[in-house]
């Protein structure tokens, strides 16, 4: 089971004066259960990549698989509701006038009776710690992380089995960027695949599994956190950083003349020093 992109090429608006090549040779497996960030900087072709997973986007050239499947017209719908696409920001595409309606819109042609579309809504609600308080507010009454919540409930009914995010956490405050990535973690815990796009390193490394690195269109790294992030001049010529975590112990280890592994995480960072403590390396 997984998403395969076979030699991905898509150009924006071919054959006018303002054609764009946005994509150029992707091959590409990701599988179930992965979580995967894809970081590049602006206009490297991270969201026109995601939006071919679930076939928003249709390659110029090219083949996308979802559990084997070719992603053609005809199977578009079923497709979509296999793999659910969270927009940036959203909360810009509530439109109904009130949050319950809003989110059982995306169960209308699923053909459940109301009280398992009722289930259903209250299960992602649950799930995202929307209260059910607020289904028959209109959306305008929503505060922001609530809207954000709404919205991904929105897409969460339909159970999607991979879930691509473009940005879900910006625009956030710290406590509401948190919750969003917890949530993205327990999701991917129970089986999800979550698939998103980031512009935080420190996000991207506290949670993914795996980092895919576009420059110009193209793959330009995949692989893990540790080994994507160990280079931090290969990093910075792709125009991006490394996490903040990363450069302490990256000055640690410098400072001190121990050499020690490419920290990623805080987990990660806390580990190492109770182990450095525990091995009479750091004397406390
Ligand atoms: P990223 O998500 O990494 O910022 P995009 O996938 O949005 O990058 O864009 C990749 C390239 O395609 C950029 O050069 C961008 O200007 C161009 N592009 C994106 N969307 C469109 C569009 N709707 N029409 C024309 N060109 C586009």
């Amino acid at each position: 089971m997984s998403i395969v992109v076979k030699n991905l090429n898509f150009t924006y608006m071919p054959k006018t004066p303002f054609e764009k090549k946005a994509l150029s040779d992707i091959d590409l497996e990701i599988n179930k259960g992965e979580f995967v960030a894809v970081i590049g900087h602006t206009g490297s072709g991270k969201s026109t990549l995601l939006q071919h997973f679930n076939g928003l986007l249709t390659a110029t050239e090219g083949e996308i698989y979802v559990d084997g499947e070719k992603i053609v017209k005809k199977n578009l719908y079923d497709i979509r509701k296999k793999v659910g696409f969270v927009f940036q920001y959203p909360e810009h595409q509530l439109f109904a006038d009130t949050v319950y309606k809003d989110i059982a819109f995306g169960l209308k042609r699923f053909g459940l009776t109301e009280e398992e579309t009722k289930e259903r809504i209250e299960k992602a609600a649950k799930l995202v710690g929307l209260d059910a308080g607020l289904f028959e507010s209109s959306v305008f009454e929503l505060s922001g992380g609530e809207k954000r919540r709404a919205a991904l409930c929105g897409v969460l009914v339909s159970e999607p089995e991979y879930l691509l995010l473009d940005e879900p956490a910006s625009g956030l405050d710290p406590k509401g960027r948190r919750e969003m990535l917890d949530l993205l973690k327990q999701l991917n815990a129970k089986g999800v695949t979550v698939i998103l796009i980031s512009h935080s390193m420190d996000d991207v490394a506290e949670t993914a599994g795996r980092v895919i690195v576009m420059n110009k269109g193209r793959i330009a790294l995949d692989g893990t956190p540790e080994q994507i992030f160990s280079d931090p001049v290969l990093i910075g010529s792709l125009g991006l950083d490394i996490p903040e975590i990363t450069k302490m112990f990256r000055a640690f280890s410098e400072r001190s003349g121990l050499s020690l592994p490419v920290v990623t995480t805080k987990a990660q960072g806390k580990a190492l020093i109770e182990k450095l403590i525990s091995e009479g390396r750091l004397v406390q």
